[in-house]
Formats: C-alpha cells, sequence, structure tokens
C-alpha cells in the first residue's frame, strides 16, 4: 500500500503527497522516462539534482533486454541502475500495440513477436505484475489492451471489458508490501458511457492509484481535456491519477485543471536529442543560426548545471557538430524546466493562484 495525502486544492485541482517506500513524492509530479532503466543521456544523479524523485522504466523493453531475471539477480532495477528514488514501471501494454510487428490479443493475454530479434512471447496480466515484482517496481501498472485513435465504440467496449478483467486478474497476482502499490488504467477510448463503466469497475477493486489510459494517442487536446473532465470527477478522491504518456506543457496544465495528479512523457529528453530547449514561454531549436553568437544561458531564469555554465552558442556548437554533451545538456535543462513547471503548478494550487496564469 501506498499513502496519497491531499494538501491542497483549486477547483478540480489538487497538491498533494504520494508516500512510497522509496520517496515522498510532491503532487502534482512529472516522472522522467527512463525507458530501458536509464533515462537517455541523464544520469541518476542529475535527474535528482532537478528535483525528480520517481521515473518511469518498462516492462515491455526490460523483459526483452536484459531480461528481468537478471535485473532481479542485480538486485532490482533501482540498484542495477544506481536510482535512489521510487520506479513506476509501464506494463507492457502500451508497446505491445506500438512496437510489436504481430499482436494476437486473447482472453489469457497478449502474444506478440519482439521487435528486438522476432521472438515470440506471451504477455499475461500475472505474468506482467511478476515481472513487475521481480524488477522491485515501486508502482505496478495492470495490464491493458491499447487501442488507437479513433476507433469505433465496438473497439474500445470490447478493448475496455477486456483491460477491465485483466485488471482484476493482475490485482489478484499482485503481492502486497508496504510502500509499494498498483494502479488500474482506465480505458474507454472517447466514449463517455465506456470511460464511467470502466471507472466504476475497476473502482470496485481497492487499487493504490488510477491512470487514465488511451489518450496521447493523436487525440485534438480539447478532446483529451473533455474526457479527463468526465472520467476524474468518478475517480476515488483519496486516490492518486495518473495520465498516462502526456504531455505538452500546457496539456499537463489543462489535465491538472482537470484533476490529475501524475505525468510521463518522452518529450522533455526526446526534444533534447533533437536540439529543441523548453524555456519560459515556449521553446527553441538551438540549430538556428540566430544563436551563434548568442552567449546567453538557454534560459536565464533557469538554474540547472547547463544554464548556470554554458551559453546557447556553445551549445549550438555542440548540436551542430553532433558532439553527446550537447544532448545530455539539453535533456537536462529540459527536465529541470519540467520540474520547475510542476513546482509552479504545486505553489499556485496551495495559494490559491490561477493555473491559467502558467498557460
Ligand atoms: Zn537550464
Amino acid at each position: 500500500m501506498i499513502k496519497f495525502e491531499k494538501v491542497a486544492s483549486l477547483g478540480m485541482a489538487r497538491a498533494g503527497l504520494l508516500k512510497t517506500a522509496h520517496a515522498i513524492i510532491e503532487t502534482p509530479v512529472f516522472m522522467p522516462v527512463g525507458t530501458l532503466g536509464t533515462v537517455k543521456a541523464v544520469t541518476p544523479q542529475s535527474i535528482n539534482d532537478t528535483g525528480s524523485k520517481i521515473i518511469l522504466s518498462n516492462t515491455y523493453h526490460l523483459m526483452l533486454r536484459p531480461g528481468s531475471e537478471l535485473v532481479e539477480k542485480a538486485g532490482g532495477l533501482k540498484k542495477f541502475m544506481g536510482w535512489d528514488g521510487a520506479i513506476l514501471t509501464d506494463s507492457g501494454g502500451f508497446q505491445v500495440m506500438s512496437l510489436s510487428s504481430l499482436r494476437k490479443i486473447k482472453e489469457d493475454g497478449v502474444i506478440f513477436q519482439s521487435h528486438i530479434d522476432g521472438s515470440r512471447h506471451l504477455l499475461s496480466p500475472e505474468k506482467s505484475v511478476q515481472i513487475q515484482h521481480s524488477l522491485g517496481s515501486t508502482i505496478t501498472m495492470v495490464l491493458d489492451e491499447c487501442i488507437k485513435y479513433p476507433s469505433t465504440f465496438q473497439e474500445a467496449q470490447s478493448a475496455m471489458l477486456l483491460s477491465s478483467r485483466w485488471a482484476k486478474r493482475s490485482f489478484d497476482a499482485y503481492i502486497k508490501r508496504d510502500g509499494y502499490g498498483i494502479f488500474a488504467i482506465v480505458q474507454g477510448g472517447q466514449y463517455m458511457d465506456l470511460r464511467l463503466e470502466s471507472a466504476e469497475q475497476l473502482k470496485s477493486l481497492c487499487f493504490d492509484g488510477y491512470a487514465i489510459g488511451g489518450l496521447a494517442v493523436g487525440e485534438p487536446q480539447d478532446l483529451m481535456v473533455e474526457v479527463l473532465r468526465y472520467t476524474t470527477r468518478v475517480l476515488p478522491e483519496n486516490k492518486p491519477r495518473y495520465l498516462m504518456g502526456v504531455g505538452k506543457p500546457d496539456d499537463i496544465i489543462k489535465a491538472v485543471q482537470q484533476g490529475v495528479d501524475m505525468f510521463d512523457c518522452v518529450l522533455p529528453t526526446r526534444s533534447g536529442r533533437n536540439g529543441q530547449a523548453f524555456i519560459t514561454g515556449g521553446s527553441l531549436n538551438i540549430r538556428n543560426l540566430k544563436y551563434r553568437e548568442d552567449f546567453s544561458p538557454l534560459d536565464e531564469l533557469c538554474s540547472c548545471y547547463a544554464c548556470k555554465n554554458f551559453t546557447r552558442s556553445y551549445i549550438r556548437h555542440l548540436v551542430k557538430s553532433n558532439e553527446i554533451l550537447g544532448a545530455m545538456l539539453l535533456s537536462l535543462h529540459n527536465l529541470q524546466h519540467y520540474q520547475d513547471l510542476m513546482k509552479k503548478i504545486r505553489h499556485n494550487i496551495i495559494n490559491g493562484v490561477d493555473l491559467g496564469a502558467l498557460l
């Protein structure tokens, strides 16, 4: 069990504390993505320096390489990768949909083909939970069937009902430990009736938190906000809510306004590797010629190692020369930018300041 304590609210937005075995996490929280047991181009120490207390990693990737047995032998993922904080692991459902060339959904689980070597595997709800146990995940996610956007009502309904049955099996297979938790995932595509039915079914089991899945798959932002608006209102008030795979800074602010507490997204690190920096009021592409002789930091208001020690001109030079340090500095800066954004959001909620001011 993990504990969620609400410390303030502003409309539907909440500021809280998520108390786990590995960290006490202030919410709303952004979790950097470390798919393969590494947040790309950033050391665990640097992640820690940005203020992150929890990162996300991935069952699908780690079960294929290096294998969960090896990670378990190494003492669990935290020890294997040298990370002190908490870890949430995705169940593999989304990656099976997005990466595997073959995917057969059966009642028992999903048969898929590895994107690495073409080998075939069965991932069942029980197996996903067991793997996440071997990894030593602080927060385990249930296996779900992810569907593409847009999908028909029938497709969304059948995937949602299967996901609910799998959620029950995941819950039953999960071994409870103090400070560790398991989250359910609300599905149902863009259909309100299905979302509400999914939430009601999952609420009947006492999960430690509730994720909202099947968003950030290409739908317009207005639709995402609309789905959140009716979904969060039926989720338990005393449990954390996690919007998977989101997103851009304004997506995060709008989702917090609908009562979401947790986020993850590859955007800050992926953008960093592509030469993009998030800065106060927007973003910039460091490859642009106008930064050639710009000897100011990426963001005057940022206190990260990259901004304290290097200029836009120098980082542009690194990126243009394909030097690894360029990707490292931009990724680190972007993660700091996201952590600073979450701090501002939390500060506004606690002090009753409209979150719209941050948009
Ligand atoms: Zn910075």
